[in-house]
């Protein structure tokens, strides 16, 4: 298992949660990876430390991918350490719930501006790497809220509904220089972002009666980022989701 040998991945929003446990998956495969976060700095270190303990290389590089100019730093940094990007992964997101007669503008703009435009803008930056390397993996991280929708999230659907038809759309546009773009559509997820949300009532709605485990979804992310085998597969949401969404 150590298909990303010499190979540099991106992890946005590594910190915590699904993009820590996305981190340390990639470099079991061999990749560098850098972790990036937003303001958990002690918590990226840890990443990093235990990606180096393990014999790994990473680094941890702060950035609002929100920010384009933070974006272009962000990706700046890493060519000037590693000289090449080959997986990105677009997974930093938050969440400000409230239903549609309460949500703020500024509940609706902060959700779209991350967790939808710093997709936009990581890719962006990463696809011009990857178009002269002509080769490159990119996995965008939607959710079952984007496929179903979801009371109280109406930002947060709409944004994870946009990276769908995202992937999509930047899967056609770069497939013909071997990069692959697919998005990845973890239900509910046992994280910071879902602490407060753990109900009961949730459980009736998953199929396989239990909430997933943030190494679940790593591990599709691997797959798709890391594996041959998954060479020829592009613009595809996967769901990691205990049956929530069956299309
Ligand atoms: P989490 O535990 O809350 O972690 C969020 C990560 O995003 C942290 O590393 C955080 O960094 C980073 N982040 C926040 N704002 C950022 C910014 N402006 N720029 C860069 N990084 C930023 O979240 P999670 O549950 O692992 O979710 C990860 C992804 O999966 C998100 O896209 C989320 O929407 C999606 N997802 C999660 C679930 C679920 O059930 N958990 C379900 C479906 C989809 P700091 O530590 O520095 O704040």
């Amino acid at each position: 298992m150590v298909e990303l040998q010499g190979k540099v991945a991106i992890v946005t929003g590594a910190s915590r949660g699904i993009g820590r446990a996305t981190a340390l998956a990639l470099a079991n495969e061999g990749a560098t990876v850098v972790v990036n976060y937003a303001s958990s700095s002690g918590a990226a270190d840890e990443v990093v430390t235990a990606i180096t303990g393990n014999g790994g290389n990473a680094i941890a590089l702060q950035a609002d991918v929100s920010k384009a100019d933070q974006v272009d730093a962000l990706i700046d940094g890493a060519m000037e350490k590693y000289g090449r990007i080959d997986v990105l992964v677009n997974n930093a997101g938050i969440t400000r719930d409230t239903l549609l007669l309460r949500m703020k503008p500024e509940e609706w703009q902060a959700v779209i501006d991350l967790n939808l435009t710093g997709v936009f803008l990581c890719t962006r930056a990463v696809s011009k790497i990857m178009l002269k390397q002509r080769s490159g993996r990119i996995v965008n991280i939607t959710s079952v809220a984007g496929q179903m929708g979801n009371p109280g999230q109406a930002n947060y659907s709409a944004a994870k509904a946009g990276v769908i038809g995202f992937t999509r759309t930047v899967a056609k546009e770069l497939a013909s220089r071997g990069i692959t773009v697919n998005a990845v559509a973890p239900g509910f997820i046992e994280t910071d972002m879902t602490n407060d949300l753990k109900a009961d009532e949730i459980l009736k709605y998953i199929p396989l009666n239990r909430y997933g485990k943030p190494e679940e979804v790593a591990e599709m992310i691997r797959f798709l980022a890391a594996s041959p085998a998954a060479g020829y597969i592009t613009g595809q949401v996967m769901n990691v989701d205990g049956g929530m969404v069956m299309a």
